[in-house]
This record gives C-alpha cells, structure tokens and sequence, in this order.
C-alpha cells in the first residue's frame, strides 16, 4: 500500500491515509440504513501541488499522457494493468443526424468498445490492477450485469479469481458472458439493491476484496479516466456538455472527478456542463436532488443498467451537481428506444439502453433548443447493444425467410 493518495469522506471530509482496503469512512457508515442511500463514500486525493511541481512545462498533459496518467491513479506502477486494452476508446464527431443539420458539434464516445463491451472495464481495471500489486488473488462484486460481466473478464486476463452478484433478472447475454469468462456466477432472487448488501456480507464474512460501486472508492478513480480521453481527443479543449447514463451517480460523478483532477492541477479552468440522465422509471437521483429526505420508488425501466432503488452515490453525485452546475433530464422508456433506434441508424453505433438513455437526454435538450450552437457536446456510451437484444426487440421487426428463389425476391425488392 502506498502514501501517494488519501481518501476523504463524502460526507463529513475526514481524510485517511491509503494503508489498508477502505470502504466506507467508518465514522458515516455506522448511521447508515439500507432504504437510505449509504454516506461515507470515500473519494480519493493526490498531492496536486506535488504533480504540479513535477509537470511544469506548458505541455503538461502531454507528459501525464505519456506515463498513462500514473501520477494521477493509485497504483504504484503500470506493470499490473490488465494486458488488454482499457479505455482509448473511440471519440465520433458527426456532422449530420437524422438527415437534418446539427447546429453544434455532437461527439460520441464509444465506450461500448472496451474489452468487455462496456464502460465498467475502466473501473475493474483498476480495482484488478490494485489488487495485483497488493497480491489480492479474489475480487468479488454485485452488479446490474456491466459491471460483473467485466470485473469477470478482466480477472480472467489478470489470472484472478472472481465472484459475482447479480438479479437474476439480469439480461442473458451479460450472464453469458460472466461463466464464459469463468467466474463464478451467483444470481439473487431480487433486486440489485439486495444483491449489492449480500455481496457486501459475503465480503466481509470470507474476506473478499470487493469492488462494488460506491463502496470501493477506487472505481470512480478507474471512471475518471474518460474525461482525460475525452479533453485529449477534443485537443486539449473541454467539451461544453458531457450528457452522462445515470443510475447510482458512479459513472457521473466519475466524469465530474476526472475533469475536477485537471481543475486542480491548472490543465484546465473551468467544468463542463455535465448532464445526469435518467431513466422516468428509475430517477431516485433526480428526483431527490432538491429534497430534505431521501425517499425511492421501485424502479421500472427497459435500461437495466440504470435501474436503481437506492443510488449508491447519491451524496457525492449532487454535491458535484450543485457545486459545478450541473444539470439534469429523465427520459420515458420510449424514448430511450427511440433513441436507440435513431442511434443505430444515423451512426452505426448500436447501444444498449442505459447508453440509449444518454443520447435520448441529448435529443431532448436539442428538441427544446436547450444547447447553443457550436457547442462540444459529447453523449457517453456506456455499453453495446448485443448485451440487451430483448429490451428493444418492441421496436423492431424482424422479416419472416423467404424461399431461396428470385421470384420471392421480386416480391420484396417490387
Ligand atoms: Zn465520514
């Protein structure tokens, strides 16, 4: 374990040294109730200034760049990091959609192409990378299926053993791919809420390094990384909007620290605007942003990665929200189809739900003339659409075989 970063609660900003697995600040956690979202939750901070001092030429990105952003992850060294590729994932711009102009410049970032098909590969990575050089051989997590799927197939690259918690109800192709990857599956009767605190319990009575979002703080250290790529690949510029798929507050406030490290360190002068989108039938985060006690309603939507009842990252997500201006927007589920739809069609770019979710948020706001023209505005795509092919099966149609002759061809083509 190493004195590079120290973790600071959420909650009530006391700070740790990094000496041992933390979870949760221990002095929060004792309040917490599992119908209440958990405080506590532990972000981690380097010495800036120190960084500073070490990168003072004016190409100072370029020089993180160059050790792959060690100086700004918890890690000792690069030699743990998964063998596959992580993160540099594709950034689209396109100029056309839907056969109409856009009067700003749209970005997709295409994070549906890391390893395992999905997002959550930045933040397994790392938890495996960690755990390898802390000689940790078994890392356990529950998950909505992303985040499962890939701590199993990043183990499996790392020769680490994996157990992972899931709803049952979790898309066939996602639990497909956790036995495939040789992990061992355990599917709960139940919501990924209860499969979270069971997981949580199996930690703690076996031992297992847990990676569960929200609870490991090094996750949204592994998220984070998106918004390096993104302000690269925009040349050094910040995007003016970053529209984010919203669930538990993990991915959002991921991209809000990613950009908040480079704040910090001079890079860059000021946040974008960051838009949190949720589902209509899973907004317990939007829907409690302004309120004095936390209340949730069951969640009901078609983007299984984004549905909670309880956001785990509640606290720490609108407390970046309120300090940086963000903003927010909650999408039907028929307009998450929608946009997967169009999504697919203008771009090539097949996503599943939650990721459909994010570009629905965007289609809104463009709809309602909500962004200026000219803007950066970039919608992040967490996760492939083969991941979840029954959600959209209502959309689309599916044309019965034909006889394999010309004449049946005449049929279709007249
Ligand atoms: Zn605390």
């Amino acid at each position: 374990m190493n004195g590079k970063f120290y973790y600071e609660c959420t909650n009530c900003k006391a700070t740790y040294k990094a000496e041992k697995i933390m979870y949760l600040c221990p002095v929060c956690a004792k309040e917490n109730h599992p119908d209440q979202p958990p405080k506590g939750v532990l972000k981690v901070n380097y010495d800036y200034n120190g960084i500073r001092n070490r990168f003072p030429r004016i190409d100072f990105f370029k020089s993180l760049k160059d050790e792959n952003f060690l100086s700004l992850l918890p890690i000792q060294a690069m030699k743990n990091w998964p063998i596959l590729r992580i993160g540099n994932t594709p950034l689209y711009k396109f100029d056309q959609f839907d056969s109409s102009e856009i009067t700003f410049d749209l970005y997709l970032k295409d994070d549906s192409q890391n390893p395992t098909f999905s997002f959550k590969d930045r933040a397994s990575a790392l938890v495996s990378a960690w755990a390898k050089e802390n000689k940790i051989e078994t890392i356990i997590t529950a998950s909505t299926g992303n985040a499962g799927s890939s701590l199993a197939g990043i183990c499996a690259s790392q020769g680490q053993q994996s157990y992972i918690f899931v709803p049952a109800s979790a898309p066939l192709a996602k639990l497909t791919q956790i036995v495939m990857y040789g992990a061992t599956l355990v599917p709960v009767n139940g919501s990924y809420d209860q499969a979270f605190d069971l997981s949580i319990k199996a930690s703690e009575i076996f031992g297992f390094y847990n990676r569960n979002t929200a609870y490991n703080p090094l996750t949204i250290e592994g998220k984070k990384t998106v918004s390096f790529e993104i302000y690269d690949q925009l040349n050094h510029h910040i995007p003016d909007y970053v529209f984010v798929p919203t669930g538990d507050g993990v991915i959002l406030s991921g991209v809000y620290k990613g950009f908040e490290d480079l704040m910090k360190l001079g890079i860059i002068g000021k946040m974008p605007i960051i838009v949190a989108v949720q589902s209509e039938g899973s907004n317990n985060l939007i829907a409690n942003i302004s309120s004095d006690h936390f209340s949730s309603s069951p969640s009901k939507t078609i983007a299984d990665s984004i549905s909670v009842d309880i956001p785990r990252n509640f606290y720490m997500s609108v407390n970046y929200l309120k300090t940086y201006h963000g903003e927010w927007v909650t999408v039907s589920d028929a307009e998450i189809l929608q946009g997967s739809v169009e999504l697919s069609r203008s771009t090539g770019i097949f996503s599943e739900p939650a990721a459909a979710a994010a570009f629905a948020g965007m289609m809104k706001y463009r709809k309602t003339k909500k962004i200026p023209s000219g803007s950066k505005v970039v919608v992040l795509l967490t996760g492939s659409g083969l991941k979840d092919l029954k959600s959209v099966q209502s959309s689309i149609h599916l044309p019965a075989p034909i006889e394999p002759d010309i004449q049946a061809l005449k049929q279709i083509f007249n």
